[in-house]
C-alpha cells in the first residue's frame, strides 16, 4: 500500500490516493494499462463535477437501489478498476441486495480473471462469477471480450449494476431487455445515455453510498420502491449533471 507517500494535507490528496489504488491493482494484476487511461478520463469528469457526491447523483442513487432490490435476479458486474478501487464495497452491497457478483472484462486475460477473483474471496465473496468455461454463454452482436458472460449470470439477470462500462455492452444488454444501472463519471458517454439508470458519480463514491442508501429502502415495501422507480427520470437526470459541469460551483450549490 503506497498510502504513506501521499501527505494528507496536499490537497489533491484523495485524487492522489485514487490513483494509487489504480496504480496497486495494476501491480496486481487486477488493472489493465489501458484502464487506468479510462481513468484519466473519468477523473476529469469527476474535478469538472466537483468531486463529491451530487444531489443529482443521490437522486439515481435511490432509483438505482431500488430498482435493485425489486429485481429477481440482480448482478453486479466487475471489472479491474472497480476491483482495485472498491472490493469491500461490492460485496458488502452484493450481501444486501441479493445480487450475484460476476467478472466481466474488456481486456480479457485468463490471469486478471484469476486475480481479481482472488481479490474478491479475499474481501468475503462466496461465488463470484464470469470465470470463463465451456458453459460461458454469449452476448449477441457484441464483438468484444465483453460478450462472453455466465450462462446463470449476467446471461439471465434482469437488472445488472455496471460500473464503468463500455457503451458497446450496454447498448446489448439493453437490446435483451435487461434493466441497466450504469455508475459513469461521463454524463455523455453512450453508457450514460443507454441505461436505464444513470449514476455520474465516481464508483469509489457511489459504491458506500449506494449500501447506505439499500440499507434504508430495504425497510420500504415494493410499492414504495416501484413508484421511486418509476418517477426517475434518466435523461433529465443527465441533463442536471452537465448544467453542473457547464455552472460550476453555483449549480451545485442551487
Ligand atoms: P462509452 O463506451 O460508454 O461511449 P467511453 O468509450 O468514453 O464510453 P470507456 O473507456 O468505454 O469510455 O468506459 C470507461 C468509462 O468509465 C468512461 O466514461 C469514464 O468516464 C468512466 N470512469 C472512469 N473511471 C471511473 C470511476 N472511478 N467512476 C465512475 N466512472 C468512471
Ligand atoms: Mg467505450
Amino acid at each position: 500500500m503506497h498510502r504513506s507517500i501521499i501527505p494528507s494535507s496536499h490537497p489533491r490528496a484523495k485524487s492522489l490516493y485514487i490513483r494509487e489504488l489504480l496504480v496497486n491493482g495494476f501491480r496486481n494484476g487486477i488493472v489493465a494499462p489501458e484502464g487506468l487511461i479510462a481513468h484519466g478520463r473519468g477523473e476529469t469528469f469527476d474535478y469538472l463535477l466537483g468531486e463529491n457526491t451530487t444531489e443529482t447523483a443521490r437522486t439515481a442513487i435511490k432509483a438505482a437501489c431500488s430498482l435493485l432490490l425489486l429485481a429477481s435476479h440482480p448482478v453486479i458486474s466487475v471489472n479491474g478498476n472497480l476491483a482495485a478501487l472498491c472490493p469491500k464495497e461490492i460485496v458488502e452491497l452484493s450481501n444486501l441486495i441479493n445480487a450475484d457478483i460476476e467478472v466481466n472484462l474488456f481486456y480479457w486475460t485468463r490471469e486478471r480473471e484469476l486475480a481479481i477473483e482472488k481479490e474478491l474471496k479475499k474481501r468475503g465473496a462466496k461465488t463470484v462469477r464470469g470465470i470463463r468455461s465451456k458453459d460461458s454463454a454469449r452476448i449477441p452482436e457484441l464483438q468484444s471480450e465483453r460478450r462472453t458472460v455466465d450462462q446463470d449470470g449476467i446471461y439471465k439477470a434482469d437488472s445488472i449494476l455496471v460500473p464503468l462500462e463500455d457503451g458497446d455492452r450496454t447498448e446489448a444488454l439493453v437490446k435483451m431487455h435487461k434493466k441497466v444501472i450504469a455508475i459513469d463519471l461521463n454524463p455523455l458517454s453512450r453508457t450514460s445515455k443507454a441505461a436505464a439508470v444513470t449514476i455520474i458519480d465516481n464508483a469509489i463514491r457511489a459504491l458506500p453510498a449506494m449500501i447506505v442508501e439499500a440499507e434504508q429502502l430495504k425497510q420500504k415495501n415494493d410499492k414504495v420502491l416501484k413508484k421511486i422507480v418509476d418517477e426517475f427520470d434518466n435523461s433529465k437526470n443527465l441533463s442536471e449533471s452537465l448544467e453542473i459541469i457547464r455552472c460550476g460551483v453555483n449549480a451545485r450549490q442551487r
